[in-house]
Formats: C-alpha cells, structure tokens, sequence
C-alpha cells in the first residue's frame, strides 16, 4: 500500500498572520512546513513609529517565534503558479505546495498624484523605508520641521511618537483627525497634540511635495525637511500577479472560510485576505486571529472535511501618544465606534502589554499548536461569497 508522504504547505508572509497560522499548522506532525519571507527577521510592525522616533526596535529573531521544524526562506514570492502547484521565487527556485496560507500583508501606498510625493517623502508603513526615515531623521536638526501627512491612527503615533522627541511636527489630516474614533476621543487626541507642539492642519490635503515644503491644497505652502506618508495602506500585488481572483485593493478573494474563490488550495490571512470582498479592519488585532483561522481551514482541508467560517470580533482601537500617553477607544464587535474611552499613562501601560502580547500569541502557538484564543461573534455578510469548490476558475 502506497504511504502518503508529508503534506506540503507553504505560507507566504512572516508577519502576525503568516507566522502565527506556520506555528498553528504544528498541529499535525505530519505537514512539512515553509515560512517564505523577504527578510531574515519578524517585523513588529506595530512599532515602526516606535524604531523611526529611536523609542523602540522593531525586530525580532524568528528563531524566538518560530516552531520547531518550520522551514524559514528568506526570499520573496513572485508568482503562485496554481497549475504546477509551485510557488516561484525571486531568487529563481520553485516550492511545491498542497496548500499556501497567503498572508502577505500590507504596504505604504503614496500617490503618484502628488507632485513629488514618491520622490521625495517617506512611507512609515514598511521596514526597509522606516528604516530610510531613522536614518533621515538622524541627520535633522531637532528644529528642522517634519511633516506627517495622514490623520488616521498611525499617522497620529508617528506624529506623537516625534513630537515628544523633541521634533517639530505638523499633522496634515487630509479630512478629520482619526475618523474612525468617537468626537470625544478625537477631543482627547487633539488636546495631547496640541499640548505637544503639534500642528494638526484638518481639513487640507497636500498635494505637493517639495524637498524643503508640502503645498497644500489651500494653496498654502509650510516648510517640511522631512515628509512622512502616513495616509494610506495598499497590498502587494502577487495574488494578482498569480491570476488569481482580488478585491478592488488586490486583496486575495476569499470565501467565509478564507480559502480563495479561485482555487481551494489557497487560503488567505491577515491584511492581504478579502473574506467575501468585505475585509476586516487592516490590523495587527485581526490578522493573529485570520492566521489561526487559516491554519485551522488547512487543516481541515487536509482532514478532508468542512473548514468552519470565521469568527472574530474587534475590541476597539488602542492608540500610543507618545512613550507617556494614549487613548482606549471602546467599540462594539462591528469595530464601530462608542462613545467611551480611556486617556492618560495607564493606556500607555496597557498599549505596551497589547503589543506584547501579539509577539506572546505568535510564540504561545509556537509551543502548544492550537493553544490561542480570540474574541468572537463580530458580524460577517448576511451573503457571503460562495465557496471555492463551487467556482475554480482555469
Ligand atoms: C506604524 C504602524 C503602527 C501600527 N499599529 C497598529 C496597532 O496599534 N494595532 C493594530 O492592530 N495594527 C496596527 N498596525 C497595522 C498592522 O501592523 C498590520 O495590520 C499588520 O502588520 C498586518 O499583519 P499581516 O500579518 O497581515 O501582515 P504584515 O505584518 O504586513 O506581514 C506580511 C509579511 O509578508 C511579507 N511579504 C510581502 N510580500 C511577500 C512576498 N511576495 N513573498 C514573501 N513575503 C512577502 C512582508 O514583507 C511581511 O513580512 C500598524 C501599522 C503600522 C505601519
């Protein structure tokens, strides 16, 4: 009788998802398993602004995070070749697969639109251009003034996270301040900046960028050594480099239980995954739990019966002003908004426990396969995409 030789799965991405979801698959101590990712170390992303304002690193061994017996390939995927089953590498090599847990994240995106944008600001959204601004802000003066461009939360971190460094900051919003949270937490926000020095310009957008100034759309012209684009997240483009089905933002097209609408062999997690075209919130807090939830769909492919359909519930948003301050944003399990939030050094205290304790998830799973829990019972589409086996598409 034909033995049947260790399953194969490679998951593409080392970041929460991709990480947590290779350590899950232990599970089975029969699956061979390949992290693939373009660098050597886990970025703890959550940190970038913490690494760019000299408060804080942003990474961290794999050795420390990884399972035992999980294959590490530093390199990047160019091409998921669903026929052949392989998934191609930048450096040239193929790896087979049976199953690929597709967690690629997410990346910085500035508009080719602005005049001198790409040129010349920087993106605080990835490794390699944090790294770029550290260096940059290294070699400023403290006075020299820095531009943030993006009110959304990280471009709130990384002007607080500056600004009690000593810089000059301005916060160009392009609309209002953090609109995702309630008025009385965004009160709360604008008073910390403001008591720091921060410039919050609401309402205008840049669009221009100089190497010496931001243009904005009001016509007004304020001086910018250094421009940090905050505003905007975008997803790489494998999955449609591969052929395979997207959303708009080139998210992989996933039914409710994250295996892609093209092709049942593909399951999707984190930033990159798009559960019936209505994607959860891009987070660190939702990407350990579609990790999980991606490693289990495999799992139960493997085992040859039905995945369960996700289940998670957001707990609201925690935001760092600074090493001293923050605010706790409440929310309902819809990750709407309420009206209740926490301020001060407590939250500080509290959002450096919730970053620890994303690392603490990745490694717990690392030794009891299985082990981490989450909240559930968020709501999911009352009409969700039908499942892959239905529609596999050439
Ligand atoms: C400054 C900042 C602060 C943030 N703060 C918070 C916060 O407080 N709370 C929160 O919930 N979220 C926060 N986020 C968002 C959070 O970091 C992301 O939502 C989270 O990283 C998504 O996890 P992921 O595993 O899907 O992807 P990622 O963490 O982005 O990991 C994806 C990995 O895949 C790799 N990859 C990409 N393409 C390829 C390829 N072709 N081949 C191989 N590997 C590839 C990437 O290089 C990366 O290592 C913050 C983000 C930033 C930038």
């Amino acid at each position: 009788m034909a033995v049947q030789s260790n399953y194969k799965v490679v998951v593409v991405g080392g970041g929460y998802a991709g990480t947590l979801a290779a350590n899950r698959l232990r599970k089975r101590d029969d699956i061979d398993i390949t992290l693939v990712n373009p660098r050597p170390t886990f970025v703890d992303r959550i940190r970038l602004h913490q690494f760019v304002a000299g408060t804080g690193e942003a990474t961290i061994d794999y050795g420390s995070l990884l399972g035992e017996g999980i294959d590490l390939v530093v390199d990047s995927a160019t091409r998921i070749d669903t026929a052949a089953r392989t998934v191609r590498l930048a450096s040239g090599g193929d790896l087979e697969y049976d199953y690929v847990i597709y967690a690629v994240g997410s990346t910085g995106v500035i508009p080719t639109s602005v005049p001198g944008a790409v040129e010349i600001a920087v993106s605080m959204a990835e490794w390699e251009s944090a790294q770029r601004l550290r260096a940059a802000l290294e070699e400023l003066p403290p006075e020299a003034p820095v531009t943030v461009v993006g009110g959304g939360l990280t471009g709130i971190e990384t002007a607080a996270e500056l600004a009690e460094q000593g810089r000059r900051v301005a916060l160009v919003c392009g609309g209002v301040l953090a609109p995702s949270l309630s008025a009385s937490t965004r009160r709360s926000i604008s008073r910390w900046l403001s008591r720091h020095g921060v410039v919050v310009v609401e309402a205008a957008e840049v669009i221009e960028v100089r190497p010496d100034a931001v243009v904005l759309a009001d016509g007004a012209v304020r001086p910018s050594a250094l421009t940090v684009w905050a505003a905007g997240f975008g997803v790489p483009g494998l999955a449609a480099a591969s052929g395979l089905r997207t959303d708009g933002l080139g998210r992989l097209l996933t039914d409710e239980t994250l295996t892609s609408v093209h092709d049942d062999r593909i399951v999707a997690a984190g930033d990159a995954a798009a559960p019936s075209g209505q994607p959860l919130r891009m987070s660190c807090q939702a990407a350990a739990p579609l990790g999980a939830q991606a490693a289990d769909t495999v799992l139960s492919h493997i085992a040859g019966i039905e995945p369960m359909v996700i289940d998670f519930a957001f707990t609201g948003s925690c935001v760092s002003l600074g090493r001293r301050g923050g605010v706790r944003q409440f929310a309902r399990k819809d990750d709407t908004s309420q009206n209740v939030y926490l301020g001060g050094r407590i939250v500080a205290a509290y959002k450096e426990l919730t970053c620890k304790l994303g690392l603490f998830k990745i490694r717990r799973e690392a030794s009891k396969p299985g082990s981490v829990p989450w909240l559930k019972g968020g709501p999911r589409p009352a009409q969700p995409v039908s499942a892959a086996r239905a529609v596999r598409i050439p």
